[in-house]
Formats: structure tokens, sequence, C-alpha cells
């Protein structure tokens, strides 16, 4: 991803994508001192701009360390970055980090860096392809305890085991898999969040052990404005079985319905066609029938 045309945002200027590099003895390679964000570029727009700013400078805080930016600041830097590379529908991938000017894990001498990445990502999927359903594996790796790790963080030593566990369900021919947390309660997947439909009602974790994503927020006053109740709880694995509907939520994965979490099955209905469509409706999305068909192709 290192080999390509683009204008990178590096701690203040745009530079070529190829020249963006860190040094090997950057303290954030080593202890994992890295705070990111994944953020969604609709027709030019960037969708929640300001909370995803925000949700970077309090990650960076979690982890004891300051962005030397403003919130107003960083969306700035985003906005010039996304015009620079004349992007209409695409990622946004904004990191702030400890460098490599100490080594060691006390790294009060490091500095905070920041760069922002952003690439085209044309939505692929129609409504009608989504509405298949993915399947997840349970993972083995749970979600740590709140005391464990800085579970608020979008912190990307935390994503070591979602690499892990999406690697396993990927490698069994699953799409993804569900984590658990240290209770054994139901999480989150692996960079999203998950709802169920039972007896008529959505259902959806307790976010005080992973991230309550700006998705997650957004789909649940969309399902409200439906006339839905939206019930946050402890949920076990073994209710999975009373769920009829089954949805992931986040930036990348938006509204993904599910078909299949390790023994459980649901049937993508009248709910998940609902919030994919308004999810679909509320940022703007427009279908590029030529991109969905070369997909289906491949
Ligand atoms: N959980 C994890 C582990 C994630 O990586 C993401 C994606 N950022 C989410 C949940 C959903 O968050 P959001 O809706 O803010 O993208």
């Amino acid at each position: 991803f290192d080999d390509r045309d683009g204008l990178i945002w590096h701690d203040g200027k745009l530079v070529d994508w190829r020249d963006a590099k860190v040094h090997v003895l950057t303290h954030a390679l080593h202890y994992a001192s890295a705070v990111f964000e994944g953020e969604r570029v609709y027709a030019g727009n960037v969708f929640k701009l300001r909370e995803h700013s925000q949700r970077l400078i309090d990650s960076a805080k979690e982890l004891g360390f300051e962005i030397p930016m403003t919130v107003e600041e960083i969306d700035a830097a985003t906005i010039e970055t996304v015009k620079a590379n004349n992007i209409v529908d695409g990622y946004v991938r904004p990191i702030a980090w400890r460098g490599s000017e100490q080594m060691g894990v006390s790294a009060q001498q490091t500095k905070t860096h920041v760069a922002i990445a952003t690439w085209p990502w044309p939505s692929y999927f129609s409504p009608e392809a989504r509405l298949r359903g993915i399947r997840l594996a349970i993972s083995d790796w749970r979600r740590p305890d709140p005391r464990t790790a800085p579970v608020k963080s979008k912190a990307a030593g935390l994503y070591m085991i979602c690499t892990m566990s999406k690697h396993k369900a990927e490698n069994e021919g699953y799409d993804d898999a569900l984590l658990l947390d240290w209770r054994g309660q139901v999480a989150e997947a692996t960079g999203a969040n998950i709802f169920f439909l039972m007896n008529g009602d959505l259902h959806t974790p307790t976010p005080d052990c992973f991230l309550d994503g700006i998705t997650r927020r957004t789909v649940i006053e969309l399902a409200k404005k439906r006339g839905l109740k939206v019930v946050e709880r402890k949920i076990m694995p073994e209710e999975m079985a009373d769920a009829t509907e089954c949805f992931l939520t986040g930036t990348a994965a938006e509204v993904t319905p599910v078909r299949e979490i390790g023994p459980y099955s649901f049937t993508p209905g009248d709910v998940c066609k609902a919030l994919v469509e308004d999810y679909d409706a509320l940022v703007g999305r427009t279908h590029d029938k030529a991109a969905s068909a070369r997909h289906s192709a491949a």
C-alpha cells in the first residue's frame, strides 16, 4: 500500500505518498503508542468528521499523549488532504503516534506525530447484495476488561486481537469474527458493533469495554426514527438463538446484515433492509451500478 501516487498529510504538510515514512525505532512500532481513526468520504464530504477528529484527540489522551492540534485543525487538515487527492467516495485514515525521539518503555520525551491518508473507496455492494448477509465465527480471543486495557481508545494495540481473530475466521471460510468480552458477553466484531432483532426490538450490547461506535449511535437514532425500541444491555451468546435478524455497524461496515454467527443463524429481513436504506440515504449514497457489476463479476 506504500507504492502509489497521492499525497499524505504528515506533521503539517502534504508529502508524496511514497515519502510518508517513519524510522524503525518509532516508539509506536515497538510499544503500540498509536491511535487512529477510520472515516468515510461520501460525495466529497467526510461523514461525521468532527466526531472522528474529537475521538482521535480523546483516544490519544487515554493513552497519555497529546495531539498537538485542535479539533478544528484536524478537521481542516483532513479536508485539505481529501481535496488534494480529489477523493469523491473514499476512506480517510488519520493516525497519531509517539515518534523515534526516545527509545524505551518510558517515552516522556517523544513527540506526537500526525498523518492523514485518504484513498478512493466506492461502495461496491448494492442493498440487495448486502441483504444476503455475512457469516461470522466466534473468536477464542476476548475483549479485555477496562482495567486491563484502554478499551475506550481507538488504540492500535487493541487491534492485535482483531487481526488474529479475523485471520482465523477467514482461514475457516468466514467473513469476520465476533468477539465476546472477558465476562463471556457478546461484545463486537473485529471492526464493527453488533445489533440483534429479538421479539421486534433491537438489542445491542452495552459498550462498556469496546468502542461506542459513531455509526452505532447514528443507527440507534435511525432505528428510533423508524419507531423501533432499542435496548442496550448485557447479551449472553446463547441468547443469539432468540434473534431473528442481526447486523453490524461501523464506518467501513456501514450497516452490514449477518446471516450466521457460529451455530446461530439469522435471516436479514425488513429491519436490516430499512436500516441499510436509511443509512445510505443519510450519508447521501448514490449507487454506482458499473462498480457493483464489476465487483460481483470478480
Ligand atoms: N469496534 C471496532 C473494534 C472498530 O474498529 C470500529 C470501527 N472504528 C467500530 C467498533 C465502529 O466504530 P465507528 O462506527 O465509529 O466506525
